[in-house]
C-alpha cells in the first residue's frame, strides 16, 4: 500500500520547526508495511494546502496530513479538505460535549468561542479521538475510495493518534497482506566509512533482498539493514542473521544495536567488572559526564567529573605538573595522561577518562589545528591515549570528542 504525507505549517518552511512529524510518520508507516512515496510541506495557506492534498490524492488516492487543525485563523486544513471532498462542516454534538468537558476539567470555563469550531467536522467524516488535545483527527473517504486522514500538528498528539487510530485502520484496509518494512542497525564508532566498507563489501551482495545503508553522524557510522515488503517472521530472521554477520565483520568497532547508547554500553562494562569511574574534561566542558549521567542507574558506577578548563584547574584539582603543561602544552599526550591519572586520584576510582582539545573556531595552530583532541582512558595503571583531529564546527567537535572518549574506555575494557 502506498500513500503520501503532507505536513502543514508555515514554521516548517521558515525552518523554525523541523518536520519531525513527517519523519516519525515515515518510520511508523514503514514499520507497518506502508510505503510513503512522497512527502510535501506547505505553509498555512489555503491554496497551498488545497493543491498539495489534491495532487497527492490524484497520484496515490491516499494522503495523511498533519497540522492546521487548531482553533486559530491560520488553522485551515479541515475547511480546505472538506471543500475538496465537497462536504460541509457540521457540528458534532458528542465532540462539542467532550470539548466542553475538557475545558471545564482544566478550569478554563467558559470555553473560548474559537474552540467551538473544533467540534465541527466534515459531513460523513470519522472522528479519531485525541485524548491528549482539543483537535481530533479526521478520516475522510469518498465514494471512489480516496482517503484523507487529518492529524493535529502537535507531535505528541499526532503520535498517539497514529498508534491508536491510524495504524489499526490501515491494517484492516490492507487485508490479508502482512508484509512489513523493518530495519536493524549495527552501530559502529571510531572508524571511517571507507574502512567499514572494506570489511563489509565482500558480503554485501549476499545480503539481498535486504539493503544496507551507511549512516554517518557525530556518534560514528550506523549500518542500517532494511527488509522491504517481507512477511514479518521472514524479515526478522533475515535481519537478525545479517546483523550478526555484519557485526562480526565490523569487529572491535561495533558497540551495539539499534538505538543503543555508547555511554550505557560503557557503564554496563564498568559495572560488570566492578569498576568505578571519574572524568576530567577540558574542551568537552562536562559533555562526557552528561552522557554518562543521562543513563538511568549511572550513580552506582559514576563518581564524578571535573571541568578543568583553565590550566590552573588542571594543576590544582588534577595535579597535572605545571612543567608538563609548559613543556608540551595543554593539548598534548602528556597533559591528557596526567589529567586521567589526576581524575583517578581525585575521585579515588580505578577508572578514568580525560579530554583536552582545541574546539575552535579560533585557537588552532599549524601543529594543533582546530579539532585536535587528546583523549585518555585509564583502568588501574593500564592507560591509553590517542590524538584525533575531528571535522566540523565547535559543537560537532565537542560531541565527537565526548563519544570518542567513551569509546576509548570501551576498547580498553574489552576483553583482549
Ligand atoms: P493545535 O490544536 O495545537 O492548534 P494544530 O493541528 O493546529 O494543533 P499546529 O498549530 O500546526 O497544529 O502545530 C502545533 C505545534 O506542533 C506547533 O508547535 C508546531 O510547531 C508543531 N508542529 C506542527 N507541525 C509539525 C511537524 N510537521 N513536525 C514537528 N512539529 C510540528
Ligand atoms: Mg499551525
Amino acid at each position: 500500500m502506498k500513500l503520501e504525507i503532507v505536513t502543514i505549517g508555515t514554521e516548517l518552511l521558515l525552518g523554525y520547526t523541523l518536520d519531525s512529524n513527517g519523519a516519525e510518520l515515515g518510520r511508523a508507516l514503514a514499520a507497518a508495511g506502508v510505503e510513503v512515496v512522497r512527502r510535501t510541506s506547505v505553509p498555512d495557506r489555503r491554496e497551498a494546502i488545497r493543491a498539495a492534498v489534491a495532487e497527492a490524492l490524484e497520484r496515490t488516492g491516499f494522503v495523511i496530513s498533519t497540522g492546521g487543525l487548531g482553533p486559530t485563523r491560520d488553522d485551515l486544513t479541515k475547511t480546505v479538505v472538506a471543500e475538496l471532498f465537497g462536504r460541509t462542516l457540521v457540528l458534532d454534538d458528542a465532540l462539542l460535549a467532550a470539548l466542553e468537558a475538557r475545558f471545564k476539567r482544566m478550569g478554563r470555563w467558559p470555553m473560548p468561542p474559537a474552540n467551538r469550531s473544533q467540534a465541527e467536522v466534515p459531513e460523513g467524516a470519522t472522528v479519531l479521538p485525541n485524548p491528549a488535545g482539543t483537535a481530533p483527527g479526521l478520516w475522510l473517504e469518498d465514494s471512489g475510495g480516496r482517503v484523507a486522514v487529518l492529524l493535529p500538528g502537535v507531535p505528541r498528539e499526532m503520535r498517539g493518534l497514529v498508534l491508536d487510530e491510524v495504524l489499526p485502520r490501515l491494517a484492516l484496509r490492507s487485508g490479508t497482506s502482512r508484509r512489513v518494512v523493518r530495519s536493524r542497525t549495527v552501530r559502529t564508532t571510531g572508524v571511517p566509512e571507507s574502512a567499514l566498507a572494506e570489511r563489509v563489501d565482500p558480503i554485501e551482495d549476499s545480503l539481498a533482498p535486504l539493503t544496507l545503508a551507511y549512516l554517518p553522524s557525530v556518534f560514528g557510522v550506523d549500518l542500517r539493514l532494511t527488509a522491504w515488503d517481507l512477511e514479518p517472521e521472514d524479515a526478522d530472521a533475515r535481519l537478525a542473521a545479517a546483523a550478526r554477520q555484519v557485526a562480526r565483520l565490523v569487529g572491535e568497532h561495533y558497540y551495539g544495536d539499534d538505538d543503543s547508547d555508547l555511554a550505557a554500553v560503557v557503564l554496563q562494562a564498568l559495572r560488570q567488572q566492578r569498576h568505578r569511574l571519574g572524568v576530567a574534561e577540558s574542551c568537552t566542558g562536562g559533555m562526557v559526564a552528561e552522557r554518562i549521567t543521562n543513563v538511568p542507574g549511572a550513580s552506582d558506577t559514576f563518581i564524578g567529573g571535573v571541568v578543568a578548563y583553565a590550566d590552573v584547574i588542571k594543576t590544582a584539582a588534577l595535579k597535572v605538573p605545571l612543567e608538563v603543561i609548559e613543556a608540551h602544552g595543554a593539548v598534548s599526550e602528556e597533559t591528557v595522561r596526567a589529567m586521567a591519572e589526576g581524575a583517578q586520584r581525585l575521585f579515588a576510582v580505578d577508572c578514568s577518562i580525560a579530554v583536552t582539545g582545541v574546539a575552535g573556531p579560533s585557537g588552532g595552530t599549524s601543529d594543533k589545528p582546530v579539532g585536535t583532541v587528546w583523549l585518555a582512558a585509564r583502568v588501574h595503571t593500564d592507560s591509553r591515549a590517542v590524538r584525533r583531529v575531528f571535522p566540523g564546527d565547535r559543537d560537532e567537535i565537542r560531541r565527537r570528542a565526548a563519544q570518542a572518549a567513551l569509546d576509548l574506555l570501551r576498547r580498553l575494557l574489552a576483553p583482549a
